[in-house]
């Protein structure tokens, strides 16, 4: 929607750029990245704020460490799932 913006999908993109460097045995072809980015998004809630200049306060008001710790942990079980079945041949 203009003028609104997930921010959990900033965060769970930033995640996976963070773990999956250090997973070399992970496949993280762009279709993987996709699924992976689509199933954390899918089981942690979204995070929409505005895109104008409210956005920054709201982002900055709404990151806890508990908060972060959620997602790693979404984003590493994404990892884990879409890895054992990738939906392309190896
Ligand atoms: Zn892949």
């Amino acid at each position: 929607m203009e003028g609104l913006k997930n921010m959990m999908e900033d965060a769970v993109e930033y995640q996976l750029r963070k773990i999956l460097p250090t997973m070399p045995n992970v496949c993280s072809c762009e279709k993987c990245r996709l699924d992976m980015a689509a199933y954390a998004l899918n089981r942690l809630s979204p995070q929409y704020v505005r895109t104008d200049a409210g956005a920054l306060y709201q982002k900055l008001n709404n990151s806890s460490q508990q908060a972060e710790v959620e997602v790693l942990t979404t984003v590493v079980a994404a990892v884990e799932t879409i890895s054992s079945h990738p939906k392309h041949d190896s």
